[in-house]
C-alpha cells in the first residue's frame, strides 16, 4: 500500500498513526475494553496521532527543507516564496526534495568548472599576451642600444636596425589594434548595425584593397564562376569588411607564389548566405582545423611571426560572425589550400 521510497509528510503521518492504532487496539483488547470503547480510543488515536505527527513532521523536517530550499534558490521573502513553501513544499516528498538538491548540486559543479576553465583561459590568454609584447619591444630594445652603443656610426648596418626596430613597433601597433577591437569584442561593447548589400561588390572592394599585397606573390584574387550574380546580404557592412580583410589577407600570407584566392558565395535556402575564401597556399594539418580560431593559436609561430600576424586575426573573424549570429568553419590540406566559409542572413528583397 505504502511505497517506502515514496512517502509524502500525509502519507508517513497516516501511516505512522495506523500503526499506534493497531497497537492500542491490541492493548485496549487485551485489558478487556468492549468493541465500543476500542473503537473509539482507535478513532482518538489515529486522529490524534496523524495530526500530531504531521504537525511535529511539518515543523521540524520542513522548516529545515525550507531552508534548503530558500539557499538553492537564494529566495528572498515574496509572495512567490509564500506560495511555494505552502502549496507546493509539502507535496513534495523526501525523495524529490533530494532530486532538487542533487540538481542543484550538479548546476553549482558545472558553474565551478566554468569558473575554473574561465580562470585557466585568462591565465593562458596573459601567458601569451606577455609573450607576445615582449618579444616585439625586447627586439627594439636591442637594436636602439645597439646603435647608441655606436653602431649608428656604421653605415653598413645603421640604416638596416633602423628600418628592423620600424618593423618590431609596427607590429606592436598592430597587436595594440588587434586587441583593442578583440577587447571590444568580448566585452560586447561592440553594436552591429545591419544593412542591405550585395556581397560581391565587398569582396571587389577588399580584393582592390589588398592588390598591392597580392601582386607582390603574384596571386591572383577572382570571384568563383556562376557566382558573380549579386546577392544582398543582410549584415553590418563594416564588420564584415574586416572579416573578409583578414581572410583574404591570410589568404596571401599563407598563401603561395602565383597562387590564386577565389570567393564563392552560394544562397542556400533564400535565408542564409554562404561565402566561401579558399586558397591554394601552405593549407594546415587536420589537428590544428579545430583551433585556429583562437586567440594567438597559430600552425606556425615563427612563420606568422615572420610575416607580421598577431594571432588574433581569426579570433576577430569568429566573433564578428558569431555576434551576427551566423557560423564560421575551415577546410584545409597540407600543400593544397584552405577554405574558410561563413554564413550570413540573406537580405529581404523589397
Ligand atoms: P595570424 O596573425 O598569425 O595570421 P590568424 O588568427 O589570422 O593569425 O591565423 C591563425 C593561424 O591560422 C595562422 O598563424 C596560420 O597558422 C593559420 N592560418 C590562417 N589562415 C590560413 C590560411 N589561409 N592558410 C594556412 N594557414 C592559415
Amino acid at each position: 500500500m505504502f511505497k517506502a521510497k515514496n512517502l509524502s509528510p500525509q502519507k508517513l503521518a497516516g501511516f505512522t498513526a495506523l500503526v499506534l492504532s493497531a497497537i492500542i487496539s491490541l492493548a485496549c483488547l487485551a485489558f478487556g475494553l468492549g468493541w465500543k470503547e476500542t473503537g473509539i480510543a482507535v478513532a482518538i488515536t489515529f486522529l490524534a496521532g496523524y495530526y500530531l505527527y504531521l504537525y511535529t513532521l511539518q515543523q521540524f523536517i520542513y522548516r529545515k527543507i525550507k531552508l534548503i530550499y530558500k539557499f538553492i534558490y537564494q529566495t528572498k521573502a515574496s509572495k512567490r516564496e509564500d506560495f511555494f513553501n505552502k502549496n507546493i513544499l509539502p507535496l513534495k516528498t523526501i525523495e524529490e526534495v533530494s532530486e532538487d538538491v542533487e540538481k542543484w548540486a550538479s548546476q553549482k559543479k558545472e558553474e565551478l568548472e566554468n569558473l575554473r576553465r574561465n580562470e585557466a583561459f585568462r591565465k593562458e590568454f596573459l601567458l601569451n599576451l606577455s609573450h607576445e609584447l615582449k618579444t616585439p619591444i625586447f627586439a627594439v630594445q636591442g637594436y636602439i642600444h645597439t646603435l647608441l652603443d655606436g653602431a649608428v656610426e656604421d653605415p653598413s648596418v645603421n640604416k638596416m636596425f633602423l628600418r628592423n626596430a620600424t618593423k618590431n613597433i609596427d607590429r606592436l601597433c598592430r597587436l595594440i589594434d588587434d586587441l583593442d577591437e578583440i577587447s571590444k569584442l568580448e566585452s560586447g561593447e561592440m553594436t552591429i548595425n545591419k544593412e542591405p548589400f550585395v556581397i560581391q561588390d565587398l569582396i571587389r572592394d577588399v580584393f582592390d584593397t589588398l592588390s598591392i599585397k597580392a601582386r607582390q606573390k603574384d596571386i591572383k584574387f577572382s570571384i568563383k564562376k556562376g557566382c558573380e550574380a549579386p546577392v544582398l546580404v543582410y549584415a553590418d557592412k563594416e564588420k564584415i569588411r574586416q572579416v573578409l580583410i583578414n581572410l583574404i589577407e591570410n589568404s596571401v600570407k599563407y598563401g603561395k607564389q602565383e597562387g590564386q584566392t577565389i570567393a564563392s558565395i552560394y544562397n542556400m535556402d533564400g535565408r542564409t548566405v554562404l561565402v566561401e575564401i579558399s586558397d591554394t597556399g601552405i593549407g594546415m594539418a587536420e589537428e590544428h582545423l579545430p583551433r585556429v580560431f583562437e586567440r594567438f593559436y597559430r600552425t606556425d609561430r615563427a612563420r606568422s611571426r615572420d610575416i607580421g600576424g598577431t594571432g588574433l586575426g581569426l579570433a576577430i573573424v569568429k566573433h564578428i560572425v558569431e555576434a551576427h549570429g551566423q557560423a564560421i568553419n575551415v577546410r584545409s590540406k597540407v600543400e593544397i589550400g584552405s577554405t574558410f566559409g561563413f554564413t550570413l542572413e540573406a537580405a529581404r528583397e523589397a
